[in-house]
């Protein structure tokens, strides 16, 4: 079970502060133009100087290397602004983490070893942006319960503050979200440049989660994403009151994919230590828990794409699941799962005893 050597962890410190993602290129479709907010979008890159091509065709094509390394280097330099086909109106459930998701975009700059979006989407992953997103917005009140809240989760399927800068629909979706009634709006990032949703009308319908893992393990298997720091320090600017300069938002924190990575309980109580620090004030939060699984399909794929991964995908280590569809994914046996499991319901209790855990999985 174990993936890397002990003295290899030791020497791991923090990783250098996040850029922001700037694509090589950026794909225009004629109907995304169409739209007002893809004209928006369009003026966003340009302005960043950013090369565009208007495409002839809503396709996206042309994206394909001689190979799948050299399809993922080409596409997942590649934002391609897209409109949203009709099934993106239907909504699915997403239990446990809301009511409902719903897409602004598909694909995500980062590169994480273990992507949870390696096999569900098609074909080469392109990040698309949305550009009929004010339709898309506006088909959410559809799907609100009657008297109740109603939650939507907008992370399903990328990472909506890695493209913000490009996009603006983050910020878009936030405002809306401020101006309903019991409709709340969730989303998590592992991306740090929260500065422009701070001072939103978020009315206290969103919360923004930030996924957190070992320093290590963001260092070493989470590429292109925010440092632990970096991300620690958007968490405190998001959950800070507005009188202090933060945004006032109830926060919450996914620690995800959690691993039993040698000495993983001297970096993950590391970690909760540092969480710690960093919200040494009141605030409202939830945790969410999630271990590390894979289907056979994201093991394939994600072996293409990161041919020296760390991550252990030996299925003789696992237990054997099934979803509801039949499809197979790989989990830790349940002694594992029961030791992880112990150790984090106890370690927040002990830190964090107001704030719950919604769920562990
Ligand atoms: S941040 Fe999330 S969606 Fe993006 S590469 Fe990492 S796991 Fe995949």
């Amino acid at each position: 079970m174990e993936i890397v050597f002990k003295e290899e962890t030791r020497t791991i410190t923090t990783k250098p502060a996040s850029k922001l993602w700037m694509p090589k290129q950026v794909l225009f479709t004629p109907t995304a133009l169409e739209e007002p907010w893809g004209q928006q979008i369009y003026k966003r890159v340009q302005a960043l100087g950013l090369p565009i091509q208007e495409l002839k065709q809503n396709r996206i094509t042309g994206l394909r290397g001689e190979d799948e390394r050299e399809t993922y280097r080409i596409a997942k330099s590649t934002l391609a602004i897209v409109t949203a086909p009709p099934s993106a109106f239907k909504l699915q459930p997403i239990p446990p983490s809301a009511d409902w998701q719903f897409h602004l975009a598909e694909g995500c700059p980062a590169h994480c070893q273990y992507c949870y979006l390696a096999g569900s989407l098609q074909g080469p992953p392109v990040i698309r942006a949305f550009a009929n997103l004010p339709s898309i917005l506006q088909n959410l009140v559809n799907y609100k319960k009657p008297q109740e809240v109603s939650t939507f989760e907008a992370s399903c399927y990328t990472d909506l503050l890695g493209i913000e800068h490009l996009t603006g629909s983050l910020a878009k979706t936030i405002r809306f979200f401020g101006e309903q009634k019991d409709m709340h709006l969730r989303w998590v990032s592992k991306f740090d440049q929260v500065d422009g949703l701070l001072n939103l009308p978020h009315h206290g319908n969103t919360q923004p989660r930030i996924s957190l893992n070992t320093d290590f393990i963001s260092r070493r298997m989470e590429g292109g994403t925010a440092s632990l720091e970096a991300r620690l320090a958007a968490i405190r600017k998001l959950a800070l009151p507005r009188a202090e300069g933060g945004g006032g938002y109830k926060v919450g924190l996914i620690i995800s994919p959690i691993m039993p990575v040698p000495d993983w309980e001297e970096q993950y109580t590391h970690l909760l230590d540092r969480l710690e620090q960093t919200l040494d004030f009141t605030c409202e939060l939830t945790f969410e828990l999630i271990s590390h699984r894979f289907t056979p399909g994201s093991k394939a794929l994600l072996q293409e794409w990161y041919p020296n991964t760390l991550i252990d995908f030996d299925e003789a280590n696992r237990s054997l699941k099934y979803n509801k569809f039949g499809g197979k994914k790989y989990v830790y046996n349940t002694q594992t799962m029961n030791l992880l499991r112990s150790f984090f319901y106890s370690e927040l209790k002990k830190r964090f005893p107001a704030a719950p855990i919604l769920y562990w999985t």
